[in-house]
């Protein structure tokens, strides 16, 4: 049980700078108060009043619309007040301002999604997937944000958290009566209730799995030789001219970062310093912001030039890359041995050797001629196992992959106690396990801490 607060709180709901229209929203037990002292009468429930709004003296600091849901009909499930007035920072702060001296206090991040929270207005995957459609970096984003918002998410894992919670009292049931136990647990219904439950937890899963890759997407690094075509491929990739290409070796002195789509999903691309010796301090620090880079990576781009060997010093970092980050080995430059774009495995490219321990594959292309550039996007997101479709992707956080898993762990050991030993007891803990990490991604079962961290990452005004 959350308490939900007894203040009433404000806070410009529109993005800062300038627009047409700007909006200050109050919640709480004085919106009505407030609502009469800036308009000079009672607002009407759900009704558009347009006039003046009133400072301290009665004369008018801006005008426009006002809005007033009382609760427990309102975003917040407390009174509400919508001062819709000119979008300028001016404007709207002294607003802000005036409702603040009668007696609002300014909102915290996040603030209003945590107040329809605790008021029940929504779950916590529902709040969360607020905030994520308002930074949905995509079309495929938004679509997916929204159908978390409209509680496809969260109605799936409440599914499974009643099916547990049906599950858990029949195992337990068995447990009171020992002398049937056995029958209980042998009559295969509980087995078979399980590995339903159990089913569906994967599906869920994989769909998070989409949504978080839709929020998240791809981190790659591009490593290779000075020359080797680093700053052109990321180039071609971003399709601008964000890396400085040249023929001097050593160009690029510190990471490039390209934000790029690839059908919706967000690919991190950095162009990193070669990772040569470096002779001068700045590449060094370049050099080691690379090495860090790659730690994050979910995978290197190695570039060389097609047709040439890999040599010693490129075998030198080869050999230092943690093993457990898969690599695509770019053969670049293609258009100058009259080779077509292509992609394939290296064992029959005699690469394998070299790149022992990775898993990697080979792409031949050319970053100034663009040839070979789509091959490289189609291959980067089957190796994420992006799933071309969107249906039924619903927006993900990795907290709730994390729940997700800990889910399927306690099933998963859940039918070994059940199959190995008829361990009825164990399997009921497991289940109930199962339940509270379930819980946590609605927020039924959540510490003030966890709280507290998901509504401080929104922004004020939220
Ligand atoms: P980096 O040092 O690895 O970042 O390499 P750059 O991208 O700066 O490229 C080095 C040089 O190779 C430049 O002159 C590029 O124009 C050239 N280059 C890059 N990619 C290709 C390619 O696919 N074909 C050809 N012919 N030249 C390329
Ligand atoms: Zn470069």
């Amino acid at each position: 049980m959350h308490l939900s607060n007894q203040d009433t709180i404000a806070a410009i709901a529109t993005a800062p700078g300038r627009g047409g229209v700007g909006i200050v929203r109050v919640s709480g037990a004085k919106a009505m108060a407030i609502a009469e002292a800036v308009l000079g009468k009672t607002p009407k429930p759900r009704y558009a009043h347009y006039g003046d709004f009133w400072d301290a003296n009665g004369k008018a600091l801006d005008q426009g619309i006002a809005l007033f849901f009382p609760n427990p009909n309102s975003f917040t499930g407390e009174d509400v007040l919508e001062l819709q007035g000119h979008g300028g920072p001016v404007v709207l702060q002294w607003l802000l301002e005036r409702v603040i001296a009668l007696g609002a206090r300014l909102a915290e991040p996040g603030e209003f999604s945590k107040q329809a929270f605790l008021n029940d207005k929504l779950d916590l995957a529902q709040a969360e997937a607020i905030a994520d459609l308002i930074d949905a970096s995509s079309q495929q984003a938004a679509k997916s944000a929204l159908r978390s918002l409209q509680g496809e998410f969260s109605a799936q894992v409440t599914d499974l958290v009643e099916q547990l919670i049906q599950l858990r009292i029949y195992v337990e049931a068995a447990i009171d009566f020992p002398e049937e136990e056995i029958d209980f647990l042998s009559d295969g219904k509980v087995a078979g209730q399980l590995q339903h439950i159990l089913d569906q937890l994967h599906r869920v899963f994989h769909s998070a799995q989409q949504g978080v890759l839709l929020r998240e997407g791809m981190s790659v690094v591009i490593l290779g030789r000075p020359n080797a075509g680093k700053s052109s491929l990321l180039n071609a990739l971003s399709g601008k001219e964000s890396a400085i290409v040249t023929d001097i070796a050593g160009t690029t002195r510190d990471i490039v970062r390209e934000e790029i789509q690839i059908d919706g999903m967000p690919l991190h691309v950095l162009d990193t310093a070669g990772l040569r010796k470096a002779t001068d301090q700045v590449e060094q620090i370049g050099i080691q912001r690379a090495w860090a880079a790659i730690e994050e990576a979910d995978r290197i781009l190695v570039v060389v030039q097609a047709g040439e060997d890999i040599d010693p010093e490129d075998q030198a970092i080869l050999d230092k890359l943690p093993k457990r980050i898969p690599l695509t080995l770019i053969r670049n430059k293609i258009d100058l041995i009259g080779l077509e774009p292509k992609l394939q495995s290296t064992d029959e490219q005699g690469d394998a050797m070299r790149l022992m321990g990775h898993e990697e594959t080979v792409v031949w292309l050319s970053a100034k001629q663009k040839l070979g550039i789509n091959l490289l996007k189609q291959h980067l997101k089957t190796v994420m196992g992006f799933a071309q479709t969107e249906e039924g992707v619903f927006m993900a956080r990795k907290r709730h992959l994390e729940a997700l898993q800990t889910a399927l762990h306690f099933v998963e050991t859940g039918q070994q106690q059940l199959e190995s030993y008829a361990a009825g007891e164990l399997l009921a803990e497991d289940l109930r396990q199962a339940q509270n990490a379930l819980s946590e991604i609605t927020g039924q079962f959540t510490s003030d801490d966890l709280l507290g961290r998901i509504f401080t990452s929104f922004c004020i005004g939220k």
